[in-house]
């Protein structure tokens, strides 16, 4: 084992004025506005990981010929940090995001980061910005660590030789301010999002980029958000651009949550896991299992499945309204937010918000 990491911290704070941080706090949004913090940590083949940090936000310098910029090894985590009632801070779960992030920089040939390293790293930061963690209604700190290759050389046949780790924040609003809305998607059979094999189970920037134009056809077509199938025969549904899914069948004391497995080609979210837990504590039946567009149709309009909802760590719980493809549209019950999707939003967002017990201890 490599000595643990040690972050240095800044002896010149730059923080932003109280104004500033006010006006950002008032009205966050997403992912527009950052802390006066980051953190970073290098690895080299001789070194291992070293030069870890805590540091002014400032642009990271980078050579043009840096492997990222060309052949893109490049993985990223999201998670939150909450006001506690009691005044302190936590995030939901860290632990899943270290251990996905190792799985990521596996998949892309990457060094792993130790997980005491990356929930340090957590730690550093959420400390040095505690004042940017906002406390209005359903508003968190969203932390963002990624990992990209530095090394400087056009060769192609081999992974890169460095990296840098980075942690960034940035506060983040309520997603739903004016009540939650349910989300019209798109199903996309045009385009694949993964394939059996490729790199659709890690949170590769890659995946991201393949994703905007199916994106830009959906908004097209007048949808909120797009819905990936599977790459061989575009009939199992497998997750959204940002989000895992939900069918809901049955209603009442009878209802079955039912999630698509993870094929390998589908990213495991955190959000998803514990939705999956928190159904069974409930007393609902839960099943991961393969549910194909034709399976999703039928059901829905024969009443048989109730309610959709989409689960991430950005919106949460999202209700699917309406569903679109080139051949027609359905709607989900009456389009409007089902009810055990509300009752695991309440659940979920009362554990995180650490307004209910935390049964499982995913709070740190
Ligand atoms: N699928 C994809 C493609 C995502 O980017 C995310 C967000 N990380 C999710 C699902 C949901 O994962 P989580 O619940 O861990 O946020």
């Amino acid at each position: 084992m490599s000595q643990p990491l040690v972050f240095s911290r800044t002896e010149n704070p730059k923080p932003a004025s109280a104004e500033h941080r006010a006006k950002v706090l008032a009205d966050p949004g997403f992912g527009n506005h950052f802390t006066d913090h980051m953190v970073t940590a290098r690895w080299s083949a001789e070194q291992g990981w070293h030069d870890a940090r805590l540091e002014p936000y400032h642009p990271i310098e980078l050579d043009p010929a840096t492997t990222v910029l060309h052949y893109g090894q490049a993985i990223f985590e999201g998670l939150k940090a909450y006001h506690q009632p009691d005044g302190s801070i936590a995030s939901f779960r860290p632990s899943a995001n270290a251990s996905r992030f190792r799985a990521s920089a596996r998949r892309l040939a990457m060094p792993e980061l130790p997980e005491e390293a990356f929930l340090d790293s957590l730690r550093e930061l959420v400390s040095a910005d505690s004042q940017w963690v906002p406390s209005e209604g359903e508003s968190s700190l969203y932390l963002r660590p990624f990992m990209i290759s530095t090394e400087r050389s056009l060769g192609v046949n081999r992974p890169a030789g460095s990296y840098l780790y980075t942690l960034i924040a940035s506060p983040a609003g309520s997603y739903f301010a004016s009540g939650v809305k349910p989300v019209t998607v798109w199903l996309s059979r045009e385009y694949v999002r993964a394939s059996p094999g490729g790199t659709g189970a890690a949170k590769f920037a890659g995946n991201y980029a393949a994703s905007f134009v199916a994106q830009r056809q959906a908004a097209e077509q007048g949808c909120d958000q797009v819905v990936w199938l599977d790459a061989v025969e575009r009939r199992a549904v497998e997750e959204m651009g940002g989000m895992n899914l939900f069918f809901v069948f049955g209603s009442g004391a009878d209802a079955r949550l039912v999630t698509p497995e993870l094929t390998g080609s589908l990213l495991p979210g955190i959000t998803r896991s514990s939705l999956l837990r928190m159904g069974e504590r409930l007393g609902l039946a839960v099943e991961e299992r393969r549910i194909t567009t034709d399976e999703w149709e039928e059901k829905a309009l024969s009443g048989e499945i109730t309610e959709v909802f989409a689960c991430g760590t950005a919106a949460v719980i999202t209700p699917v309204g309406r569903v679109k493809y080139s051949e027609g549209e359905f709607t989900i019950g009456d389009g409007t937010p089902g009810e055990l999707t509300m009752r695991l939003r309440e659940e979920l967002t009362g554990i995180q918000y650490g307004r209910l017990p935390d049964p499982e201890g995913w709070m740190t």
